[in-house]
């Protein structure tokens, strides 16, 4: 496909890249995404369940709703894609990661410079005293009906998952690493996201604005599309795939 040479040519000339990754890399491992075909977006619920006033009001409701999703995600293996990140961090080409998902797998996978603008479900912390937790084994417990809410070993406070929840605030170091990162960056890569959640989608722009090309691998439009140098319509495992074979892996 010749998008896919362009893109590859353009990943293999580029020396400060930024990935910017959103649902959509993490559909292959199992995920599902928000608004592909399959997408959370189906359950008409899903803004309720995952907002910041539900675990408020009731932390029992929260995870009872969200402990499937959360059980996934933590079950879910990286992607041929996510080692395509690591591979291009290995070659000292890329800066940053930054992700728009909560599921953990650049880490999983190896990439060391991760800004996770959404935070993610695999720690937690204690609202009121500020303890962390693994939270892992606490989603097992719930689905087998072991616990309903984990609580602060410390002071009994249900515990919340790091994960930015509708109403939540972007964590401000994440965000602040990601601008920076873009700002400095040659290339922009996008992966997987329809590039519609704000400010996040806004980062593409401030790539745009400081002079680097933007790549979009993505399934279906994007809110992005007219602008970018290079647009492939591809699987990401497939275009993973390539651009490993042509990387030297
Ligand atoms: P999105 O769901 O809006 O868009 C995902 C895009 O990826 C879609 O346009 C779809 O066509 C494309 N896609 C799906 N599978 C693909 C594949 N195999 N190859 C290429 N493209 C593929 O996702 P978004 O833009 O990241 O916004 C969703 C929001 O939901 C984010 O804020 C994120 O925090 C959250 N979310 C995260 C996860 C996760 O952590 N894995 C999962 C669902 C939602
Ligand atoms: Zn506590």
């Amino acid at each position: 496909m010749f998008e896919t040479e362009n893109a590859i040519e353009l990943i293999r000339k580029s020396e400060r890249i930024v990935a910017f990754s959103g649902a959509g890399i993490s559909t292959e491992a199992g995920i599902p995404d928000f608004r592909g075909p399959s997408g959370l977006w189906q359950d008409e619920d899903m803004m309720e369940k995952l907002s910041i006033s539900c675990f408020q009001r009731n932390p029992e409701e929260f995870y009872r709703a969200n402990v499937r999703l959360f059980s996934e995600i933590w079950q879910a293996k990286p992607t041929l894609a996510h080692r395509l990140l690591v591979r291009l961090e290995e070659l000292g080409k890329l800066q940053a990661v930054v992700t728009q998902n909560i599921d953990g797998l650049h880490h999983a996978a190896g990439s060391r410079t991760v800004f996770e603008l959404h935070g993610t479900y695999r720690t937690g912390h204690c609202p009121d005293c500020g303890d962390n937790f693994e939270m892992g084994h606490f989603y097992s417990e719930i689905q087998e009906g072991r616990l309903k809410v984990p609580l602060c070993s410390r002071c009994a406070t249900p515990i919340k998952p790091d994960v930015v929840l509708f109403g939540d605030m972007l964590p401000q170091d994440a965000w602040q690493g990601a601008v920076d990162a873009t700002s400095e960056c040659d290339l922009m890569l996008v992966l997987g996201s329809s590039l519609v959640v704000y400010p996040a989608a806004e980062l593409p722009m401030f790539a745009i604005s400081g002079g680097a090309p933007v790549v979009i691998v993505n399934l279906e439009k994007t809110a992005y599309d007219s602008l970018a140098e290079v647009v492939v319509r591809e699987k990401l495992g497939d275009f993973a795939k390539s651009a490993l074979a042509a990387l030297g892996e």
